[in-house]
């Protein structure tokens, strides 16, 4: 071989010396592709000594699947054609860490034509590789969470729809929406918000198979792309598993927080055609699983785009109604059957719309609290209520007190206390007249922020009342951590009475346990006497419903109440009087 260097008579290196000391990694191998000569780089990039690699197989330091590809497809193309450019292979150095490298080969053939020796350069491209998967996974990835961003999540979504098309399978898109990142985020800071996003999203991904997607779609949105399934109950189970992992408990910042979320589920080909439709109609069925109270998962059905539509109207109209006075409160009364007198009232609120009517709080308050409408509403209630309890008591019904219900938002509000302070003050109602009632519900998903806030309103004699008691899922032994003066069982139970005798059990239990627990107890919703017996045969005395009075508003109750004469007895239950014990 004519060596172009050594023959150059100025230059002070031959060729043999520029092979080896240039630093480019460069190898010769012979006719089997044995290692002739290696540069001095090769070596120090490979970690090798040359006597350890003179004479070995080139492929000995490829990796398995390079090794592979050179024997089956590239050695023998570069052997017929004594030249290559740019074949990418992957090395492994003396130490097991693996180079990606592009090699160039040209080759010196024998008289006959074939191969006998050939000289490569190589070009380690493993940082460059390393950049562009980087950049790839950044175009595609989410950089907090490492999840598939929305635009992988949309090509994946699209390859799953044609792939179902060919195999006849289903695919279920699944929308999470964390119920309280926001307080997190809010409360604890933005290095909390992420942790916990990072620890949704590895709970998540715990929870699928290595087929399915999890994607974070922004903010506190994931959404999960469940491949061709064929059972109908496989979403349902992952929502629920789904649901386990997430309320298990998370430390942030020292503080034992239990997480919840509402997914909306929709399923193709049933729920949409396409990804457009079957992402917007699962963020549907996730609203309407946030309505249902959260921690819970809905399927999609149609009527919920119909709902999406009204709730838009709706938003609009609340925030007009609200300046025109359109709302205005119902007062139920609450009694105490030993002595048939009544003890306070709880305040309803009502909208009547002058075109569609009255439209009931099931409808607007969900609205109202998605759409933070809940705050000014809430205030206004508030306020209304005490000054119309202050207005009774002026009247000479002095022990009576008002039961207000908040919704969970209005409480993790920073400044709810302060607010609920100032109505006080300013409409001079005794705080212990004042009763708040909440849910199981609320205060299960938010248990710390729950316990700061109920002793900061029980420190100012504000009574605490759990309503609805029985829909959730917590336990009453649970809920005595709180500072609750009483238990409203839910109205759904004591509907079941005197026919079902399950929901009578539960009634039961629930007295005795609150009995034991020395926690007070008001039953909802009595609409019957055999409910009336029943509830006084276990020592419940404080009822509220329909056999008494329906809500009303606060003339017809002032009228209600002069009927029953002074001291708050009330004529209209004299026939129950007879019922006493004392
Ligand atoms: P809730 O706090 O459990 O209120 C009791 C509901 O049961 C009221 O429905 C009441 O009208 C109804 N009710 C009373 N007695 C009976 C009875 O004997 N039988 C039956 N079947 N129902 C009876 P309403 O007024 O439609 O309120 C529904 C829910 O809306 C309330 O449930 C409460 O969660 C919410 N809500 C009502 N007013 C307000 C409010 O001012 N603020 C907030 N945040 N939520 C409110
Ligand atoms: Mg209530
Ligand atoms: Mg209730």
């Amino acid at each position: 071989m004519q060596d172009p260097v050594s023959s150059r008579s100025d230059s002070p290196l031959n060729y043999q010396e520029l092979y080896l000391r240039t630093p480019v990694m460069m190898h010769s191998i012979d006719s089997s592709g044995r290692l002739v000569t290696v540069s001095d780089f090769w070596l120090e990039v490979l970690g090798y000594h040359r006597e350890e690699v003179i004479g070995r197989l080139l492929i000995d330091f490829f990796t398995e699947s390079s090794r592979i590809f050179a024997k089956e497809i590239a050695l023998p193309r570069f052997f017929r054609l004594g030249k290559v450019k740019e074949v990418p292979y992957q090395m492994v150095k003396k130490n097991g860490e693996v180079l990606d490298v592009l090699v160039s080969a040209s080759s010196e053939c024998s008289a006959d034509g074939a191969v006998c020796y050939s000289m490569a350069g190589i070009v380690d491209v493993t940082q460059r590789k390393k950049a562009e998967e980087e950049a790839q996974r950044l175009a595609h990835f989410d950089s907090l969470t490492g999840q598939p961003n929305r635009y992988l999540l949309m090509d994946r979504l699209e390859h799953a729809l044609a792939q179902a098309d060919r195999e006849g399978h289903k695919v279920g898109v699944m929308f999470v929406d964390l119920d309280r990142f926001k307080w997190v985020n809010d409360t604890l800071g933005h290095a909390a918000g992420d942790t916990l996003l990072k620890m949704v999203a590895a709970r998540l991904q715990g929870c699928v198979r290595k087929a399915d997607t999890v994607a974070r779609f922004g903010g506190d949105e994931f959404v999960v792309l469940l491949y061709g399934f064929d059972d109908e109950d496989e979403p349902s189970s992952f929502a629920r598993r789904f649901l386990d992992a997430l309320n298990e408990p998370i430390i942030l910042q020292g503080i034992e927080l239990s997480n919840s979320a509402s997914i909306g589920i929709a399923l193709y080909p049933l729920d949409g055609r396409d990804a457009g439709s079957l992402l917007s109609n699962a963020d549907a069925a996730m609203y309407r699983a946030k309505e249902l109270g959260r921690n819970t998962y809905k399927f999609f059905s149609p009527w919920m785009n119909a709902r999406v539509t009204e709730k838009l109207g709706m938003e609009n109209r609340l925030r007009n109604a609200l300046k025109a006075g359109e709302l205005f409160l119902e007062y139920q009364p609450q009694l105490d059957l030993r002595n048939c007198r009544v003890t306070g009232f709880e305040a309803l609120v009502r909208w009547r719309d002058p075109q569609e009517g009255l439209i009931p709080p099931a409808r607007f308050i969900p609205i109202a609290e998605e759409t933070g409408l809940i705050y000014p509403l809430g205030e206004w209630i508030l306020r209304s209520a005490c000054e119309q309890a202050r207005a009774w008591q002026r009247s000479g019904y002095q022990s009576v007190r008002i039961a207000v219900n908040v919704s969970p938002k209005q409480l993790q509000r920073y400044d709810f206390i302060e607010m609920v302070e100032t109505i006080l003050a300013e409409t001079g109602l005794p705080a212990d007249c004042l009763e708040i009632e909440m849910t199981e519900s609320m205060i299960m998903a938010n248990i710390q922020e729950a316990i700061t806030t109920l002793t900061d309103l029980k420190v100012r004699h504000i009574h605490l009342a759990i309503d609805d008691f029985g829909t959730g899922h917590s336990s009453l032994v649970y809920l005595k951590h709180f500072p609750f003066d009483r238990v409203k069982i839910a109205k759904e139970f004591i509907r079941a009475i005197p026919d079902d005798a399950d929901d009578m059990a539960i009634v039961h239990a629930i007295l005795v346990m609150a009995n034991i627990l020395k926690l007070d107890v008001i039953a909802e919703g009595v609409e019957k006497r055999s409910q009336l017996d029943f509830l006084r045969g276990r020592h419940c005395n404080d009822m509220q419903g329909f056999y008494f009075s329906p809500p009303m508003s606060a003339g017809e109750m002032t009228g209600f109440l002069r009927q029953g004469g002074s001291g708050n007895r009330i004529c209209p239950y004299n026939s129950l009087l007879p019922l006493a014990v004392h």
